[in-house]
C-alpha cells in the first residue's frame, strides 16, 4: 500500500460485533452474527482455540464417527470466514465502554469501536500447585497428550484428574506409553460413563483414586512424583517420564478487570441469552460461569450470543454499517 493509502487508514476500525477468541464459541458466534448481516471482527491466535489440541470428539452431534478436534477448528473459522466474519491473529488486550458501544484494543494494536462485544477467550489449563511443577514445567509436565505423548513411547506416564479431559486423554496416551496411571483426589472418576467404562477396561491404564501429587520430582526433566494415599496419608515414590495435568481450567479474561461481570473465579456471568450485567457485552464458551462444558455447547452459546448481539443492536443499539476493508 502507498503512503497516501496508509494515510487515509481509519486510526479505528468499527464494527456491529467484536468477538474475543476464536474457539467453537468465538468462531460460531462470528458465524451467526455475519449471517445476521453484522459487521463482525474475530480476534483470536488459533483457529479453534483448545480443540486444536484434542485428537478424537467422539460427542459432536452429527459426526458418528468422532471428528479431530485439529479438524474442526479451521473448518469452524473457514465456514464464519465463508459467512463474512474477518479473523484477526491477535488477543483481545484492553476494553473500555464507550458513548457508541465498546472500545477494543488489541495484540496487534489494533483499535476497534464495537457495538457489540462477545467474549469467548476460554480457559487455560489449571496447574496443581505442587513444588517442582513450576521448574519441570515443560520439561515433562505437560497439558496436551497429542502434542507431547509421542515423547514418552514405551514409557510410564501419569495423568492428574477424573474429568472427561483426564480420562480422554489418558485413552490418547496409550497410544505412545506402555503404562497410564490416572491419579485422582476423588473415590470415584467423574468423566462421563462412556470414557470411564473405556478406561475401566483399558489393559494399559491403572486407576489411583483418593490420591494426590504432593511434588514434582526431577533435575533437568521430570524423573518421578511424590504421591500421597488421602486415606491412609501414606506416601510414595512413583518413576514416570510424564506427567499430564487435566484438573479443569481458569478463565483470566484480565481485559474485565473493574468491570462488575465476573465472579469469584474470574468466570463471566451471563443470563440465558448470554448477556452480561452490562448492555452489550455478552460472554459464550467456558469462559462463562454455569457452562456445561461440551465443544457443541461452546458452539451453541456462541450462536445464542450472536444472536442476542443482533437483537440488541435492532432494538436501537447504535450499530456500524459496515467493515472498513483491511
Ligand atoms: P473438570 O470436569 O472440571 O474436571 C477436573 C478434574 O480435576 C476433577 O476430577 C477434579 O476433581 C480434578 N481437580 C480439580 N482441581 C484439582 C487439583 N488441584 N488437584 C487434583 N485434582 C483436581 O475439567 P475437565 O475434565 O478439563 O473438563 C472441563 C469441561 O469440559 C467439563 O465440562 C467436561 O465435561 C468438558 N469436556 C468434555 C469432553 C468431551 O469429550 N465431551 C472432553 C473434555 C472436556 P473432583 O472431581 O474431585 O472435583
Amino acid at each position: 500500500m502507498s503512503a497516501a493509502g496508509r494515510e487515509r487508514e481509519p486510526a479505528v476500525s468499527e464494527c456491529d460485533v467484536l468477538v474475543a477468541g476464536s474457539g467453537p464459541a468465538g468462531l460460531t458466534a462470528g458465524l451467526f452474527a455475519a449471517r445476521h448481516g453484522r459487521s463482525t471482527i474475530v480476534l483470536g491466535t488459533q483457529p479453534g482455540g483448545s480443540l486444536l489440541t484434542i485428537a478424537q470428539i467422539d460427542d459432536f452431534p452429527g459426526a458418528p464417527e468422532g471428528v479431530a478436534g485439529y479438524d474442526l477448528g479451521p473448518a469452524l473459522q473457514e465456514q464464519a470466514l465463508a459467512a463474512g466474519t474477518q479473523i484477526e491473529m491477535a488477543e483481545l488486550e484492553r476494553l473500555e465502554a464507550s458513548d457508541t458501544g465498546w472500545v477494543a484494543t488489541s495484540s496487534a494494536g489494533r483499535v476497534v469501536a464495537a457495538a457489540t462485544v462477545i467474549v469467548a477467550t476460554g480457559t487455560r489449563p489449571r496447574r496443581l500447585g505442587v513444588p517442582g511443577e513450576d521448574r519441570l514445567a515443560g520439561r515433562g509436565i505437560s497439558h496436551c497428550a497429542s502434542c507431547d505423548g509421542p515423547l514418552h513411547r514405551g514409557r510410564t506416564v501419569v495423568v492428574v484428574g477424573g474429568g472427561d479431559s483426564a480420562l480422554l486423554e489418558a485413552l490418547e496416551l496409550t497410544e505412545f506409553a506402555q503404562r497410564v496411571v490416572v491419579v485422582h483426589r476423588g473415590g470415584s472418576l467423574r468423566a462421563q460413563a462412556v470414557y470411564r467404562e473405556r478406561v475401566e477396561q483399558h489393559p494399559k491404564i491403572q486407576v489411583e483414586l483418593d490420591t494426590v501429587v504432593e511434588e514434582v520430582l526431577g533435575q533437568d526433566r521430570l524423573a518421578a512424583l511424590r504421591l500421597r494415599e488421602l486415606g491412609t496419608g501414606a506416601e510414595s515414590t512413583f518413576e514416570a517420564s510424564g506427567l499430564f495435568v487435566f484438573v479443569g481450567g481458569v478463565a483470566q479474561p484480565e481485559f474485565l478487570d473493574g468491570l462488575p461481570v465476573t465472579d469469584d473465579y474470574g468466570h463471566v456471568v451471563t443470563d440465558a441469552a448470554m448477556g452480561t450485567a452490562l448492555p452489550g457485552l455478552f460472554a459464550a464458551g467456558s469462559v462463562r460461569s454455569k457452562f456445561t462444558g461440551q465443544a457443541v455447547t461452546a458452539a451453541g452459546d456462541g450462536a445464542t450470543a450472536a444472536v442476542a448481539a443482533h437483537r440488541h443492536l435492532e432494538r436501537g443499539a447504535p450499530a456500524f454499517a459496515r467493515l472498513p476493508s483491511t
